[in-house]
Formats: C-alpha cells, sequence, structure tokens
C-alpha cells in the first residue's frame, strides 16, 4: 500500500483562523469570532489593528471588540517627595489626567498619565479571556483547534505515514509548530480518536 501523504495545502494558522470558535462566556455554548479581513483578488488582507466581531446563535449576548485603556503614573510628591506609583487596571474610561493624593503628606497630585491602548474584546466590565470551543485534555497536554478546518488539518497531519519536511524560512510554518504529543507517532491513533470527538463537539 502506497504510504499516505501529508497533503494539506494549509501553512499558517492566520490561513484557517477568519472564524474561530470559543465557548460563550455568557451561556457557555458553541460561539463565534470573525475577524474582519479585506479580500481582493483571493488574497487576505489584514489592518494593522485587527478588528473583530462576536456572534453567539444561542443567547446573542453581546460582546464588544473596542478600544480598552490602562493608565500607569510614576512620579514624586512635588510636596514632600515621596515616591508615588499609581497603575490603573484595564478600563473603557479615556482618561487624560489622573489625581491622586499622596499618602504620606495628603497632598492631591494632578498628573498626565502613561497610557496604554489596545483593542479587545469587553464584557461585564472587563476584558474577555476566551476559551476555544474545540478543546480537550489529552493525557497532560491541551488539545485545541480554532475551527473544524483546523481539525481537519491535524487529522491529515496525523494520520499521514509521510509527513513534509520543510526548508528553512521566514516564520513557522503551521505543521512545524505542532506540540510534541501531535508529533508523536505512538500517539496517533489516540489522537485519532480524540479529534473525531473534537469534531464531534
Ligand atoms: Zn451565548
Ligand atoms: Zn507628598
Amino acid at each position: 500500500m502506497e504510504p499516505k501523504r501529508f497533503t494539506s495545502p494549509i501553512k499558517y494558522l492566520d490561513w484557517i483562523s477568519e472564524i474561530i470558535n470559543v465557548v460563550c462566556p455568557s451561556c457557555s455554548k458553541n460561539a463565534v469570532i470573525k475577524e474582519k479581513r479585506i479580500r481582493e483578488n483571493g488574497i487576505y488582507y489584514w489592518r494593522s489593528n485587527k478588528e473583530y466581531s462576536y456572534e453567539c446563535k444561542n443567547c446573542y449576548t453581546v460582546i464588544e471588540h473596542s478600544k480598552i485603556h490602562k493608565y500607569e503614573l510614576k512620579l514624586n510628591c512635588p510636596n514632600c517627595g515621596k515616591n508615588i506609583m499609581f497603575k490603573h487596571q484595564w478600563t473603557k474610561k479615556e482618561m487624560t489626567e489622573i489625581s491622586i493624593s499622596c499618602k504620606l503628606c495628603s497632598e492631591t497630585i494632578k498628573a498626565k498619565p502613561k497610557t496604554v491602548e489596545i483593542n479587545a474584546f469587553w464584557y461585564k466590565n472587563n476584558m474577555v479571556e476566551f476559551k476555544y470551543w474545540y478543546q480537550l485534555r489529552f493525557k497532560d497536554n491541551l488539545l485545541w483547534a480554532v475551527n473544524k478546518e483546523h481539525i481537519e488539518f491535524l487529522e491529515d497531519y496525523v494520520s499521514a505515514d509521510l509527513r513534509e519536511r520543510y526548508p528553512k524560512r521566514y516564520g513557522m510554518m503551521l505543521a512545524e509548530r505542532l506540540p510534541k504529543f501531535i508529533k508523536n507517532k505512538k500517539n496517533r491513533e489516540s489522537l485519532l480518536k480524540a479529534l473525531k470527538k473534537l469534531k464531534e463537539k
């Protein structure tokens, strides 16, 4: 019998991660994060600041992807010289000035903070950290996939007898980045079972 070759045309995770299946933080069902990409002549263009949308078809919770800020202030009290350090949590609030009082002399200080800005999902006054919908424990590892196409890629890779070797180039390709437990041929049968289970989730 001919050895089965790994033939997936997918080279980078970015190629298939336009849609990511995640656990809805509100109802725990399968929800979708979509990356807004510009597509022209079959080629994708990424915006420098990635934009995403969120949708849960089970509970329709609205989760915004928007600009959030973190503020930091580091100075010496102009009255007594004490070091003052202030760190704010991530917030949607825009602040150009922060007002704090010195713990030593109670002087009120107003100053312009150092600001970090990112785009993130925001839900119930917190930044959301999503869990992949397609994930399960495999021995001591976490087996995960961003979507069904990604599972199919992994199935193709795991079941192949001949796995391509890539010449060195810029960046690491998806097949090269796979964790050891996926590359380990001893895990083949049990991995294929686990992937099948994931797919049926
Ligand atoms: Zn939901
Ligand atoms: Zn002071």
